[in-house]
């Protein structure tokens, strides 16, 4: 296990904002991560973070561990059509793995550089494909307990699922997923991947981000409605409005939490003014 004392979860993020916790834990086995979750039981409080590529966190102490899921060896396996991916294991990894064996699901969710664990309770989804569509159940660990739990047990959502509201003194951890998909030809996947990939890249921005800043409305693109604002381009130190898609906010450089939370606040405050919508936050703010 990889121990960081002193470090901030600037580093475990893609925005590259965030203070300092108690320690940043980074178990690399499952079965150091299980004991790792036994020993804080009902002990000590915790968050997990995945990739890290939701989440806002505050530059202020943060009074419990984090959990880093990131380094922690992936596990993939099939049986029929059904695939089994430890909570590490990245949506391009899961992906790829479906492509060797010729099994559709994944090829959209690929372009979302989240993990399983952090994917599945974030409900993430892209080019109208949920990655709860074809997930059968979740393993995952609760008050030291290990136990799986059928999707439709589970509550989830557009861009939502109830993992979100995780307690940090007993949270669900999530620790494997599986997934029935369909048998394809790897040529269509592939190309589904790419033509994914392309547009994304012909639409987002790089540089570090969250992604998407607020969820979209009853269909209505939240990038457009920020650009109908005349808000794109607009900065705060290093953080910006991109200028590509008004949905992103980047960190340029050295940007801290007080510049991203005041470019959120001012998207937020204009669509309310200008169009009376009170659009709902897609990142998770952690303060
Ligand atoms: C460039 C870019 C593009 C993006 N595009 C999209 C998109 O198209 N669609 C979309 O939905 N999202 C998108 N996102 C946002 C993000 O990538 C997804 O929400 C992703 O699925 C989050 O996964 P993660 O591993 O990074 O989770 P994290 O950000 O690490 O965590 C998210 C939440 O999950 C919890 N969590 C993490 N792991 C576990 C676990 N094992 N058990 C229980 N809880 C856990 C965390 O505590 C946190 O509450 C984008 C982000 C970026 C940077």
């Amino acid at each position: 296990m990889i121990t960081k004392l002193n470090e901030n979860l600037s580093s475990i993020t893609s925005i590259g904002v965030g203070g300092k916790c108690k320690a940043i834990l980074f178990p690399e086995n499952e079965e150091e991560f299980i004991n790792l979750l036994k020993d804080f039981n009902g002990k000590e409080k915790y968050k997990i973070v995945g990739n890290g590529t939701n989440l806002l966190f505050s530059d202020n102490f943060h009074d419990y561990y984090v959990i880093c899921t990131k380094k922690i060896k992936k596990k993939m396996s099939k049986r029929k059509n059904c695939v089994t991916f430890s909570s590490s294991t990245t949506l391009f990894d899961a992906y790829q793995f479906c492509l060797k064996n010729h099994l559709s699901g994944f090829e959209k969710l690929a372009t979302i550089p989240g993990n399983i664990g952090g994917s599945l309770a974030s409900g993430a989804s892209c080019f109208k494909k949920s990655i709860y569509d074809d997930l059968e159940k979740i393993q995952v660990f609760y008050d030291d307990k290990i136990f799986w739990i059928d999707k439709n047990k589970m509550d989830y959502g557009y861009h939502f699922s109830s993992f979100l509201k995780n307690d940090l003194s007993k949270p669900f951890v999530i620790l494997n997923a599986k997934f029935c998909l369909k048998e394809e030809n790897p040529c269509k996947i592939q190309n589904e991947y790419l033509s994914c990939s392309i547009k994304r890249k012909t639409n987002q921005p790089i540089g570090r981000s969250f992604g998407c800043v607020f969820k979209n409305q009853n269909n209505q693109s939240t990038g457009m409605l920020v650009e109908n604002c005349g808000l794109k381009g607009i900065k705060k130190r290093d953080a910006i409005i991109s200028e590509k898609h008004g949905n992103f906010i980047i960190n340029s450089n050295h940007a801290n939490f007080e510049d991203i939370k005041y470019l959120i606040d001012l998207i937020e405050t204009t669509i309310k003014e200008k169009y009376d919508i009170l659009l709902e936050k897609d990142v998770e703010i952690v303060e």
